[in-house]
């Protein structure tokens, strides 16, 4: 399955099931901190990169597979930024026909400006849009958006839609050792977050191998100053060995789970472990560290495996 992923584990959202909307690394947006490496297809068109059938039937097929009650909630979600998709309200209604469970966005919140895009998301019950930066210069450090977008943009986008949505809003910081996490920073940050009054905040660090070197987590102290200025939650990541695939080999499922998030060697051999008692964990990883679409990077100490398009890798 391309655009339908098996059920990822989230402390925030309980079991997700994820449904992804556009080609991998996609986005308008190329943030130093994207675990997903750089951004190979910049963009900000919105596009109807599959036809709406195409993602329904992959969900639908799923559900039928799997039962409503195997998750939770279902996340529409992209290897890169899912509202570059249109129409999102084609997907919207075609997941409300298969599911009463709630329906959740995460998004950079790049393109709220756009009324086409606010009026085909309505109808979500949760949005979770990023918001790292407090002014054009930490925007154009952190998140390095395409030409023409601007903070002023972006924000504005993000308080007009804060307004008018119905659903929650959920907001998410990604906190950067030496970009956004100074008292100051934060505090101006806060007064832009106030506006849009969203209904959660979570804080994130960067955890896993960022897009650029030099992007570190955070002190501890730095972290619990945000979090109580904030009034926020941290974002814990949870066991990779507890994601769950409709994939039958253990090598595609773990390529599956890259495309979206990166796995250290210790994540792989207890996902393996414990979904596929009979695969041998060296095996796999030799067979992984050979597939021209997984790049190898350490980072913390540990060896992470990320998915990446093997002609970016052969052109350098
Ligand atoms: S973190 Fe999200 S918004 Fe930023 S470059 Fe990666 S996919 Fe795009």
């Amino acid at each position: 399955m391309s655009h339908v992923y098996g059920v990822v584990p989230s402390r925030r959202l309980g079991r997700s099931l994820g449904v992804c909307t556009i080609p991998f690394k996609t986005c308008n947006y190329a943030c130093v901190y994207c675990q997903l490496g750089r951004t190979t297809n910049m963009t900000n068109t919105r596009q109807t990169f599959y036809p709406p059938e195409e993602i329904l039937s992959e969900a639908r097929r799923f559900i039928e597979a799997h039962g409503e009650e195997s998750f939770d909630v279902v996340t529409v979600v992209g290897e890169g930024e899912p509202t570059l998709y249109k129409p999102l309200d084609a997907i919207v209604r075609g997941l409300r026909e298969m599911t009463g469970k709630p329906l959740v966005l995460i998004t950079n919140g790049s393109l709220l400006f756009d009324r086409e895009l606010v009026e085909e998301i309505k109808d979500f019950d949760i949005v979770m849009p990023t918001l790292d930066a407090k002014d054009e210069e930490s925007f154009k450090r952190i998140n390095r958006p395409f030409g023409k977008l601007t903070y002023e943009k972006v924000y504005k986008g993000l308080l007009d839609f804060s307004k008018e949505f119905k659903g929650e809003i959920w907001l998410e910081v990604m906190l950067i050792k030496d970009y956004n996490d100074s008292d100051g920073f934060l505090r101006e940050l806060k007064k832009k977050i106030d506006q849009i009054k969203p209904a959660r905040v979570y804080i994130n660090v960067p955890a896993r191998p960022p897009a650029e070197s030099g992007i570190e987590v955070p002190s501890e102290s730095a972290i619990e100053f945000a979090r109580t200025l904030l009034n926020a939650e941290s974002i814990e990541n949870l066991p990779v060995s507890s994601f769950t695939t409709s994939e039958k080999e253990a090598l595609d499922a773990v390529i599956e789970i890259i495309k979206r998030h990166p796995m250290s060697d210790k994540d792989i051999r207890s996902f393996v472990e414990s979904q596929f008692k009979e695969e041998s964990v060296t095996g796999l990883l030799k067979r992984l560290a050979e597939n021209p679409n997984v790049e190898k990077k350490t980072y913390h100490g540990n060896n992470f495996y990320r998915y990446v398009l093997a002609t970016r890798r052969s052109g350098g």
